[in-house]
Protein backbone atom coordinates (compact mmCIF):
# COMPACT_ATOMS: atom_id res chain seq x y z
CA UNK A 1 0.00 0.00 0.00
CA UNK A 2 0.89 3.27 -0.73
CA UNK A 3 0.24 6.42 1.94
CA UNK A 4 1.68 10.04 1.32
CA UNK A 5 5.02 10.13 2.29
CA UNK A 6 5.40 11.83 5.79
CA UNK A 7 6.70 15.28 5.90
CA UNK A 8 7.69 17.47 8.83
CA UNK A 9 5.12 20.15 8.68
CA UNK A 10 7.18 23.35 8.05
CA UNK A 11 6.83 26.08 11.27
CA UNK A 12 5.21 29.27 10.46
CA UNK A 13 7.48 32.11 11.39
CA UNK A 14 4.92 34.81 12.90
CA UNK A 15 7.02 37.59 12.04
CA UNK A 16 5.93 41.01 13.71
CA UNK A 17 3.17 42.07 10.90
CA UNK A 18 2.73 38.90 9.47
CA UNK A 19 -0.98 37.88 7.85
CA UNK A 20 -0.12 34.62 10.09
CA UNK A 21 0.72 36.39 13.23
CA UNK A 22 -2.60 38.80 13.17
CA UNK A 23 -4.66 35.71 12.36
CA UNK A 24 -3.38 33.76 15.77
CA UNK A 25 -3.38 37.04 17.64
CA UNK A 26 -7.16 37.17 16.32
CA UNK A 27 -8.08 34.00 17.50
CA UNK A 28 -6.08 34.61 20.81
CA UNK A 29 -8.58 37.56 21.80
CA UNK A 30 -11.71 35.71 20.20
CA UNK A 31 -10.82 32.80 22.96
CA UNK A 32 -9.91 35.22 25.86
CA UNK A 33 -13.44 36.55 25.56
CA UNK A 34 -15.27 33.41 24.80
CA UNK A 35 -16.47 31.58 28.01
CA UNK A 36 -16.04 28.35 26.44
CA UNK A 37 -17.69 25.30 27.69
CA UNK A 38 -15.82 21.89 27.25
CA UNK A 39 -18.16 18.89 27.89
CA UNK A 40 -17.13 15.16 28.49
CA UNK A 41 -17.03 13.20 24.64
CA UNK A 42 -18.91 10.04 25.28
CA UNK A 43 -20.10 8.13 22.20
CA UNK A 44 -20.12 10.85 20.16
CA UNK A 45 -22.02 13.18 22.34
CA UNK A 46 -21.14 16.02 24.58
CA UNK A 47 -22.20 15.74 27.60
CA UNK A 48 -22.87 18.77 30.65
CA UNK A 49 -22.46 17.06 33.29
CA UNK A 50 -23.45 20.40 35.26
CA UNK A 51 -20.62 19.59 37.95
CA UNK A 52 -17.70 22.38 36.70
CA UNK A 53 -14.39 23.77 37.34
CA UNK A 54 -13.23 27.08 35.61
CA UNK A 55 -9.94 27.66 33.18
CA UNK A 56 -8.04 30.06 33.59
CA UNK A 57 -4.36 31.09 31.45
CA UNK A 58 -1.59 30.85 33.92
CA UNK A 59 -0.40 33.95 32.69
CA UNK A 60 -3.47 35.48 33.88
CA UNK A 61 -4.71 33.59 36.37
CA UNK A 62 -8.12 35.69 37.59
CA UNK A 63 -9.14 35.61 34.33
CA UNK A 64 -11.93 33.07 33.03
CA UNK A 65 -11.64 31.51 30.19
CA UNK A 66 -14.46 29.15 30.33
CA UNK A 67 -15.09 25.98 32.38
CA UNK A 68 -15.47 22.18 31.85
CA UNK A 69 -17.24 19.00 32.93
CA UNK A 70 -16.53 16.23 35.41
CA UNK A 71 -16.74 13.27 35.04
CA UNK A 72 -18.63 11.16 37.86
CA UNK A 73 -17.76 7.58 38.04
CA UNK A 74 -21.23 6.62 36.10
CA UNK A 75 -19.81 8.40 33.00
CA UNK A 76 -16.75 6.97 32.74
CA UNK A 77 -18.58 3.41 33.19
CA UNK A 78 -20.75 4.39 30.08
CA UNK A 79 -17.61 5.40 28.11
CA UNK A 80 -15.92 1.93 28.63
CA UNK A 81 -19.16 0.15 27.83
CA UNK A 82 -19.47 2.59 24.80
CA UNK A 83 -15.99 2.14 23.88
CA UNK A 84 -15.88 -1.89 23.76
CA UNK A 85 -19.32 -1.34 21.77
CA UNK A 86 -17.90 0.66 19.30
CA UNK A 87 -14.61 -1.69 19.25
CA UNK A 88 -16.96 -4.35 17.01
CA UNK A 89 -16.91 -2.22 14.10
CA UNK A 90 -13.52 -0.02 14.56
CA UNK A 91 -11.23 -2.97 15.11
CA UNK A 92 -12.55 -4.29 11.66
CA UNK A 93 -12.34 -1.06 10.06
CA UNK A 94 -9.53 -1.84 7.19
CA UNK A 95 -6.58 0.04 8.26
CA UNK A 96 -6.11 2.21 5.21
CA UNK A 97 -9.57 3.75 6.02
CA UNK A 98 -8.14 4.56 9.56
CA UNK A 99 -5.49 5.75 8.06
CA UNK A 100 -7.11 8.06 6.04
CA UNK A 101 -9.41 9.62 9.07
CA UNK A 102 -5.76 10.42 10.81
CA UNK A 103 -4.77 11.46 7.31
CA UNK A 104 -7.72 14.08 7.11
CA UNK A 105 -7.14 15.24 10.82
CA UNK A 106 -3.46 16.25 10.46
CA UNK A 107 -5.02 18.64 7.47
CA UNK A 108 -7.39 19.77 8.91
CA UNK A 109 -4.78 21.30 12.10
CA UNK A 110 -2.30 22.10 9.46
CA UNK A 111 -5.47 24.28 7.33
CA UNK A 112 -8.74 25.39 9.54
CA UNK A 113 -7.70 24.38 13.04
CA UNK A 114 -3.65 25.94 13.53
CA UNK A 115 -4.65 28.76 14.64
CA UNK A 116 -7.27 27.49 17.10
CA UNK A 117 -5.46 24.76 18.38
CA UNK A 118 -2.33 27.37 18.51
CA UNK A 119 -4.35 30.24 20.41
CA UNK A 120 -5.44 27.30 22.66
CA UNK A 121 -2.29 26.09 23.80
CA UNK A 122 -1.28 29.52 24.31
CA UNK A 123 -4.03 31.12 26.09
CA UNK A 124 -4.64 27.52 28.49
CA UNK A 125 -0.77 26.33 28.54
CA UNK A 126 1.17 29.44 28.83
CA UNK A 127 3.00 29.00 25.69
CA UNK A 128 4.23 31.77 23.26
CA UNK A 129 3.32 31.44 19.11
CA UNK A 130 6.70 29.74 18.62
CA UNK A 131 6.14 27.18 21.04
CA UNK A 132 2.60 26.54 20.34
CA UNK A 133 3.29 26.67 16.84
CA UNK A 134 6.24 23.80 17.15
CA UNK A 135 4.07 21.84 19.76
CA UNK A 136 0.03 22.11 19.05
CA UNK A 137 0.59 22.64 14.97
CA UNK A 138 3.52 21.39 13.93
CA UNK A 139 4.23 18.37 16.22
CA UNK A 140 0.94 16.72 16.30
CA UNK A 141 0.58 17.20 12.77
CA UNK A 142 3.81 15.14 12.24
CA UNK A 143 3.07 12.71 14.91
CA UNK A 144 -0.59 12.01 13.02
CA UNK A 145 1.90 11.72 9.09
CA UNK A 146 4.71 9.60 10.51
CA UNK A 147 2.30 7.08 12.47
CA UNK A 148 0.46 6.42 9.50
CA UNK A 149 3.73 5.94 7.42
CA UNK A 150 5.00 3.75 10.42
CA UNK A 151 1.55 1.48 10.65
CA UNK A 152 1.54 1.11 6.61
CA UNK A 153 5.07 -0.44 6.99
CA UNK A 154 3.96 -2.31 10.54
CA UNK A 155 0.76 -3.68 8.20
CA UNK A 156 3.01 -5.16 5.35
CA UNK A 157 5.48 -6.94 7.57
CA UNK A 158 4.69 -10.72 7.05
CA UNK A 159 6.70 -14.15 7.40
CA UNK A 160 8.13 -16.45 4.86
CA UNK A 161 5.71 -18.87 3.44
CA UNK A 162 6.52 -22.24 1.22
CA UNK A 163 4.37 -23.73 -1.47
CA UNK A 164 2.56 -25.72 0.94
CA UNK A 165 2.06 -24.01 3.92
CA UNK A 166 0.92 -20.15 3.89
CA UNK A 167 1.92 -17.88 6.90
CA UNK A 168 -0.26 -14.72 7.70
CA UNK A 169 -0.03 -12.11 10.44
CA UNK A 170 -3.32 -10.24 11.05
CA UNK A 171 -2.18 -6.54 12.74
CA UNK A 172 -5.40 -7.12 15.33
CA UNK A 173 -5.87 -4.48 18.02
CA UNK A 174 -5.63 -5.42 21.24
CA UNK A 175 -8.26 -7.15 22.89
CA UNK A 176 -10.63 -4.53 25.32
CA UNK A 177 -9.85 -1.02 25.46
CA UNK A 178 -6.88 1.10 26.19
CA UNK A 179 -6.50 4.00 28.55
CA UNK A 180 -4.38 7.39 27.50
CA UNK A 181 -3.16 9.83 30.19
CA UNK A 182 -1.53 12.92 28.75
CA UNK A 183 0.70 16.05 30.49
CA UNK A 184 -0.12 19.27 30.09
CA UNK A 185 3.57 20.07 28.82
CA UNK A 186 2.75 19.09 25.12
CA UNK A 187 -0.89 19.27 22.92
CA UNK A 188 1.45 17.12 20.31
CA UNK A 189 1.61 14.51 22.82
CA UNK A 190 -1.55 14.61 24.06
CA UNK A 191 -3.40 14.28 20.83
CA UNK A 192 -0.82 11.68 20.01
CA UNK A 193 -0.43 9.25 22.59
CA UNK A 194 -4.75 8.46 22.29
CA UNK A 195 -4.39 9.03 17.89
CA UNK A 196 -1.97 6.21 17.87
CA UNK A 197 -3.39 3.85 19.99
CA UNK A 198 -7.22 4.80 17.75
CA UNK A 199 -5.04 3.86 14.54
CA UNK A 200 -4.03 0.67 15.22
CA UNK A 201 -7.93 -0.18 16.03
CA UNK A 202 -8.06 0.06 19.07
CA UNK A 203 -11.10 2.03 20.93
CA UNK A 204 -9.85 4.92 23.69
CA UNK A 205 -10.58 6.13 27.11
CA UNK A 206 -8.27 9.27 27.31
CA UNK A 207 -7.76 11.28 30.71
CA UNK A 208 -6.10 14.89 29.87
CA UNK A 209 -4.34 16.70 32.31
CA UNK A 210 -6.83 19.11 33.88
CA UNK A 211 -4.13 22.11 33.42
CA UNK A 212 -4.41 21.04 28.83
CA UNK A 213 -8.10 20.50 28.96
CA UNK A 214 -8.58 24.27 26.42
CA UNK A 215 -6.21 22.43 24.09
CA UNK A 216 -8.04 18.99 24.54
CA UNK A 217 -11.17 20.49 23.13
CA UNK A 218 -9.66 21.76 19.66
CA UNK A 219 -8.05 18.19 19.25
CA UNK A 220 -11.42 16.39 20.16
CA UNK A 221 -12.73 18.86 17.75
CA UNK A 222 -10.57 18.09 15.18
CA UNK A 223 -10.89 14.13 15.62
CA UNK A 224 -14.80 14.64 15.17
CA UNK A 225 -14.50 16.63 12.32
CA UNK A 226 -12.30 14.23 10.77
CA UNK A 227 -14.03 11.33 11.37
CA UNK A 228 -13.42 9.86 14.10
CA UNK A 229 -16.66 7.12 14.81
CA UNK A 230 -18.78 7.63 18.33
CA UNK A 231 -17.06 5.49 21.02
CA UNK A 232 -13.88 5.33 19.55
CA UNK A 233 -11.94 7.79 21.40
CA UNK A 234 -13.61 9.10 24.67
CA UNK A 235 -12.85 11.84 26.89
CA UNK A 236 -13.47 12.10 30.19
CA UNK A 237 -12.12 15.14 32.64
CA UNK A 238 -12.22 15.28 36.27
CA UNK A 239 -10.65 13.79 39.31
CA UNK A 240 -7.88 11.34 38.47
CA UNK A 241 -7.94 9.00 41.34
CA UNK A 242 -11.72 8.13 40.33
CA UNK A 243 -11.06 8.18 36.86
CA UNK A 244 -8.20 5.43 37.08
CA UNK A 245 -9.80 3.30 39.40
CA UNK A 246 -12.85 3.37 37.38
CA UNK A 247 -10.96 2.16 34.57
CA UNK A 248 -8.69 -0.29 36.03
CA UNK A 249 -11.41 -1.98 38.01
CA UNK A 250 -12.93 -3.09 34.72
CA UNK A 251 -11.55 -6.36 33.28
CA UNK A 252 -11.68 -5.46 29.52
CA UNK A 253 -8.77 -2.69 30.77
CA UNK A 254 -5.73 -3.84 28.30
CA UNK A 255 -3.45 -0.79 27.57
CA UNK A 256 -2.24 1.88 29.27
CA UNK A 257 -0.51 4.67 27.28
CA UNK A 258 1.16 7.34 29.91
CA UNK A 259 3.46 10.38 30.06
CA UNK A 260 3.76 11.99 33.19
CA UNK A 261 5.42 12.44 36.61
CA UNK A 262 7.21 9.33 37.85
CA UNK A 263 5.74 8.69 41.00
CA UNK A 264 1.98 8.83 39.31
CA UNK A 265 3.45 6.22 36.67
CA UNK A 266 4.67 3.88 39.10
CA UNK A 267 0.84 4.64 41.12
CA UNK A 268 -0.62 3.29 38.23
CA UNK A 269 1.79 0.64 37.36
CA UNK A 270 1.71 -1.21 40.83
CA UNK A 271 -2.66 -0.29 40.32
CA UNK A 272 -2.33 -2.61 37.26
CA UNK A 273 0.00 -5.03 39.06
CA UNK A 274 -2.70 -5.46 42.28
CA UNK A 275 -5.94 -6.14 39.91
CA UNK A 276 -3.47 -8.48 37.32
CA UNK A 277 -6.14 -11.41 38.01
CA UNK A 278 -9.03 -9.53 36.76
CA UNK A 279 -8.09 -8.76 33.79
CA UNK A 280 -8.59 -10.32 30.23
CA UNK A 281 -5.52 -9.89 28.95
CA UNK A 282 -1.71 -8.85 30.35
CA UNK A 283 -2.30 -5.01 30.03
CA UNK A 284 0.57 -3.35 27.92
CA UNK A 285 2.20 -0.60 29.65
CA UNK A 286 3.61 2.23 27.85
CA UNK A 287 5.10 5.33 30.10
CA UNK A 288 7.28 8.42 29.49
CA UNK A 289 7.50 10.13 32.85
CA UNK A 290 10.40 12.44 34.33
CA UNK A 291 13.90 13.44 33.42
CA UNK A 292 16.86 15.13 34.98
CA UNK A 293 18.66 16.11 31.89
CA UNK A 294 21.90 16.61 31.38
CA UNK A 295 24.52 18.60 29.89
CA UNK A 296 28.20 17.85 30.19
CA UNK A 297 30.92 20.11 28.03
CA UNK A 298 34.69 18.95 27.67
CA UNK A 299 37.57 21.65 28.34
CA UNK A 300 37.45 21.86 24.09
CA UNK A 301 34.10 22.71 24.23
CA UNK A 302 33.61 26.20 22.90
CA UNK A 303 32.24 28.25 25.54
CA UNK A 304 29.36 30.56 23.47
CA UNK A 305 28.22 27.08 22.66
CA UNK A 306 27.18 25.62 25.61
CA UNK A 307 26.03 29.01 26.65
CA UNK A 308 23.19 28.50 24.24
CA UNK A 309 22.54 24.66 25.36
CA UNK A 310 22.20 26.19 28.24
CA UNK A 311 20.10 28.67 27.73
CA UNK A 312 17.79 27.03 24.93
CA UNK A 313 17.77 23.97 26.54
CA UNK A 314 16.78 24.90 30.06
CA UNK A 315 14.60 28.28 29.43
CA UNK A 316 12.68 27.68 26.52
CA UNK A 317 8.84 26.38 27.15
CA UNK A 318 9.68 27.69 30.71
CA UNK A 319 11.86 24.18 31.34
CA UNK A 320 8.44 22.54 31.22
CA UNK A 321 9.73 19.75 29.05
CA UNK A 322 10.65 16.70 30.29
CA UNK A 323 14.16 16.88 28.15
CA UNK A 324 14.66 20.35 29.32
CA UNK A 325 18.58 20.52 30.49
CA UNK A 326 18.06 21.12 34.53
CA UNK A 327 21.80 20.21 35.86
CA UNK A 328 24.90 20.87 33.92
CA UNK A 329 28.62 20.34 34.27
CA UNK A 330 31.02 22.62 33.32
CA UNK A 331 34.84 22.48 33.02
CA UNK A 332 36.66 25.15 35.01
CA UNK A 333 38.48 26.51 32.11
CA UNK A 334 35.85 27.64 30.52
CA UNK A 335 33.40 28.14 33.20
CA UNK A 336 33.68 32.39 33.56
CA UNK A 337 33.00 32.65 29.87
CA UNK A 338 30.48 30.38 29.81
CA UNK A 339 29.17 32.00 32.85
CA UNK A 340 29.53 35.73 31.05
CA UNK A 341 27.41 34.72 28.25
CA UNK A 342 24.50 32.64 30.03
CA UNK A 343 23.84 35.98 31.71
CA UNK A 344 23.63 38.15 28.80
CA UNK A 345 21.28 35.60 26.86
CA UNK A 346 19.04 35.35 30.29
CA UNK A 347 19.08 39.28 30.67
CA UNK A 348 18.10 39.81 26.82
CA UNK A 349 15.08 36.96 27.41
CA UNK A 350 12.08 39.27 27.86
CA UNK A 351 9.03 37.41 30.13
CA UNK A 352 5.57 37.95 30.07
CA UNK A 353 2.45 37.60 28.27
CA UNK A 354 2.35 35.73 25.25
CA UNK A 355 -0.10 38.08 23.72
CA UNK A 356 2.93 40.04 23.61
CA UNK A 357 5.24 38.04 20.93
CA UNK A 358 8.38 39.40 22.07
CA UNK A 359 7.91 37.29 25.34
CA UNK A 360 10.21 34.49 25.37
CA UNK A 361 9.40 33.45 28.42
CA UNK A 362 6.00 33.21 29.88
CA UNK A 363 4.11 32.13 33.27
CA UNK A 364 4.46 28.22 34.91
CA UNK A 365 1.44 26.32 34.52
CA UNK A 366 -0.20 26.78 38.04
CA UNK A 367 0.22 27.96 41.39
CA UNK A 368 1.65 24.01 43.03
CA UNK A 369 4.45 24.57 40.22
CA UNK A 370 5.07 27.98 41.03
CA UNK A 371 5.06 27.83 44.94
CA UNK A 372 7.19 24.46 44.13
CA UNK A 373 9.68 26.37 42.72
CA UNK A 374 9.79 29.49 44.30
CA UNK A 375 10.87 27.03 47.43
CA UNK A 376 13.88 25.36 45.69
CA UNK A 377 14.93 28.81 44.43
CA UNK A 378 14.84 30.53 48.30
CA UNK A 379 16.43 27.50 49.85
CA UNK A 380 19.18 27.91 46.92
CA UNK A 381 19.13 31.50 48.21
CA UNK A 382 20.54 30.63 51.98
CA UNK A 383 22.19 27.65 51.15
CA UNK A 384 26.14 27.58 52.07
CA UNK A 385 26.96 25.35 49.04
CA UNK A 386 25.02 27.44 46.59
CA UNK A 387 24.38 30.70 45.20
CA UNK A 388 22.04 32.17 42.36
CA UNK A 389 24.43 33.09 39.22
CA UNK A 390 21.12 35.14 37.28
CA UNK A 391 17.59 35.28 38.09
CA UNK A 392 15.90 34.34 41.27
CA UNK A 393 13.22 36.36 41.04
CA UNK A 394 9.22 35.12 40.80
CA UNK A 395 6.13 37.05 40.97
CA UNK A 396 2.67 35.37 41.02
CA UNK A 397 0.30 38.67 41.46
CA UNK A 398 -0.80 38.13 37.94
CA UNK A 399 0.32 35.05 36.63
CA UNK A 400 3.02 32.28 37.55
CA UNK A 401 6.10 34.17 36.52
CA UNK A 402 9.29 32.52 37.77
CA UNK A 403 12.17 34.43 36.14
CA UNK A 404 14.88 31.94 34.14
CA UNK A 405 16.89 31.26 36.97
CA UNK A 406 20.74 29.61 37.14
CA UNK A 407 22.10 28.18 40.20
CA UNK A 408 25.82 27.54 41.05
CA UNK A 409 27.04 24.75 43.40
CA UNK A 410 29.84 23.43 45.04
CA UNK A 411 28.12 19.99 46.15
CA UNK A 412 27.73 17.32 43.09
CA UNK A 413 24.60 15.82 44.59
CA UNK A 414 23.02 19.27 46.03
CA UNK A 415 19.06 19.18 46.10
CA UNK A 416 18.49 20.83 42.88
CA UNK A 417 21.02 19.15 40.91
CA UNK A 418 19.38 15.71 41.65
CA UNK A 419 15.88 16.80 42.06
CA UNK A 420 12.93 16.72 38.98
CA UNK A 421 11.99 20.65 39.46
CA UNK A 422 10.10 21.12 35.76
CA UNK A 423 10.79 24.96 35.44
CA UNK A 424 13.27 27.44 34.34
CA UNK A 425 16.04 26.32 36.60
CA UNK A 426 19.21 25.17 35.85
CA UNK A 427 22.00 24.22 38.39
CA UNK A 428 25.97 24.17 37.28
CA UNK A 429 28.46 21.97 38.90
CA UNK A 430 31.55 22.99 37.72
CA UNK A 431 34.63 20.16 37.68
CA UNK A 432 38.57 20.41 37.55
CA UNK A 433 38.92 20.27 33.78
CA UNK A 434 41.02 17.53 34.10
CA UNK A 435 39.03 15.43 35.69
CA UNK A 436 36.66 14.54 32.89
CA UNK A 437 36.38 10.62 33.36
CA UNK A 438 35.49 10.84 36.65
CA UNK A 439 32.77 13.56 36.04
CA UNK A 440 31.22 11.16 33.28
CA UNK A 441 30.81 8.68 36.34
CA UNK A 442 29.61 10.81 38.33
CA UNK A 443 26.58 12.16 36.03
CA UNK A 444 26.51 8.09 35.16
CA UNK A 445 25.73 7.70 39.40
CA UNK A 446 23.67 10.01 39.69
CA UNK A 447 20.80 9.66 36.69
CA UNK A 448 18.16 7.35 38.36
CA UNK A 449 16.25 9.30 35.52
CA UNK A 450 17.67 8.75 31.66
CA UNK A 451 15.98 10.86 29.43
CA UNK A 452 17.87 13.39 27.38
CA UNK A 453 21.76 14.16 27.83
CA UNK A 454 23.72 16.05 25.56
CA UNK A 455 27.89 16.08 25.22
CA UNK A 456 29.49 19.41 24.07
CA UNK A 457 33.33 18.95 22.94
CA UNK A 458 35.50 19.60 19.95
CA UNK A 459 37.56 16.64 20.97
CA UNK A 460 36.31 13.22 19.11
CA UNK A 461 37.65 10.89 21.61
CA UNK A 462 36.22 13.42 24.78
CA UNK A 463 32.69 12.62 22.52
CA UNK A 464 33.45 8.55 22.57
CA UNK A 465 34.31 8.84 25.91
CA UNK A 466 30.99 10.63 26.70
CA UNK A 467 28.86 8.48 24.88
CA UNK A 468 30.30 5.30 25.94
CA UNK A 469 29.96 6.51 29.75
CA UNK A 470 26.87 7.64 29.63
CA UNK A 471 25.39 4.49 27.42
CA UNK A 472 22.18 4.13 30.27
CA UNK A 473 21.60 7.45 31.23
CA UNK A 474 19.72 9.00 28.29
CA UNK A 475 17.48 7.48 25.81
CA UNK A 476 17.82 10.62 23.42
CA UNK A 477 21.60 11.83 23.94
CA UNK A 478 22.74 15.12 21.66
CA UNK A 479 26.39 15.31 20.46
CA UNK A 480 27.57 19.50 20.57
CA UNK A 481 23.46 20.64 20.67
CA UNK A 482 21.24 21.66 23.72
CA UNK A 483 18.99 17.90 24.83
CA UNK A 484 16.01 19.27 24.03
CA UNK A 485 13.70 19.86 20.66
CA UNK A 486 13.34 15.86 19.33
CA UNK A 487 11.48 16.13 15.78
CA UNK A 488 9.40 13.50 15.32
CA UNK A 489 10.56 11.38 12.25
CA UNK A 490 13.61 12.99 13.23
CA UNK A 491 14.53 12.25 16.75
CA UNK A 492 12.58 8.99 17.99
CA UNK A 493 11.81 9.98 21.56
CA UNK A 494 12.16 8.67 24.88
CA UNK A 495 14.64 7.12 28.23
CA UNK A 496 14.49 4.09 30.19
CA UNK A 497 15.06 4.11 34.50
CA UNK A 498 12.84 5.95 36.05
CA UNK A 499 12.34 7.87 32.71
CA UNK A 500 9.72 5.71 31.00
CA UNK A 501 9.62 2.19 29.19
CA UNK A 502 11.34 4.07 26.24
CA UNK A 503 8.69 3.03 23.62
CA UNK A 504 9.73 6.02 21.56
CA UNK A 505 7.04 8.28 20.67
CA UNK A 506 6.54 9.03 17.40
CA UNK A 507 8.24 5.69 15.89
CA UNK A 508 7.14 2.33 14.37
CA UNK A 509 8.09 0.18 18.23
CA UNK A 510 5.42 2.47 19.96
CA UNK A 511 2.69 1.72 17.48
CA UNK A 512 3.81 -2.11 17.99
CA UNK A 513 2.70 -1.83 21.59
CA UNK A 514 -0.63 -1.38 20.37
CA UNK A 515 -1.06 -4.55 18.79
CA UNK A 516 -1.56 -8.10 19.55
CA UNK A 517 -1.13 -10.27 16.33
CA UNK A 518 -2.66 -12.87 15.33
CA UNK A 519 -0.30 -15.83 13.28
CA UNK A 520 -2.32 -17.65 11.10
CA UNK A 521 -0.53 -21.04 9.53
CA UNK A 522 -3.11 -22.63 6.28
CA UNK A 523 -1.55 -26.05 5.25
CA UNK A 524 -2.04 -26.92 1.36
N1 LIG B 1 9.96 15.91 22.50
C1 LIG B 1 10.28 17.02 23.33
C2 LIG B 1 11.69 17.47 23.14
O1 LIG B 1 12.52 16.72 22.71
C3 LIG B 1 10.02 16.78 24.80
C4 LIG B 1 8.77 16.05 25.09
C5 LIG B 1 8.39 16.06 26.55
O2 LIG B 1 8.58 17.05 27.24
O3 LIG B 1 7.81 15.05 26.97
O4 LIG B 1 12.00 18.58 23.45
Amino acid sequence: FNVPIAINEPVKSYTPGSPEREAVLKEYKKMYNEKVNVPLYINGKHIETGNTRTMSPPHDHQHILGEYHLAEKSHVEEAISTALEARKEWSQMPWEQRAGIFLKAAELIAGPYRDKINAATMLGQSKNIYQAEIDAACELIDFLRYNVQYMSDIYQEQPESTSDAWNRVEYRPIEGFTYAVTPFNFTAIAGNLPSCMAMMGNVVIWKPSNNQIFSAKVIMDVFEEAGVPAGVINVVFGNPGMITDTVMASPDFSGLHYTGSTPVFQDLWKQIGNNITNYKTYPRIVGETGGKDFIVAHKTADAKQVATAISRGAFEFQGQKCSAASRAYIPSNIWEDVKKYVIEDVKSFKMGSPENMDNFITAVINEGSFDKLAKYIDTAKTDKDAEIVVGGNYDKSKGYFIEPTVILTTNPKYTTMVDELFGPVITIYVYDQDKFSETLKLVDETSPYALTGAILSKCRYAIVEATTALQNSAGNFYINDKPTGAVVGQQPFGGARASGTNDKAGSAQNLMRWISPRLIKETF
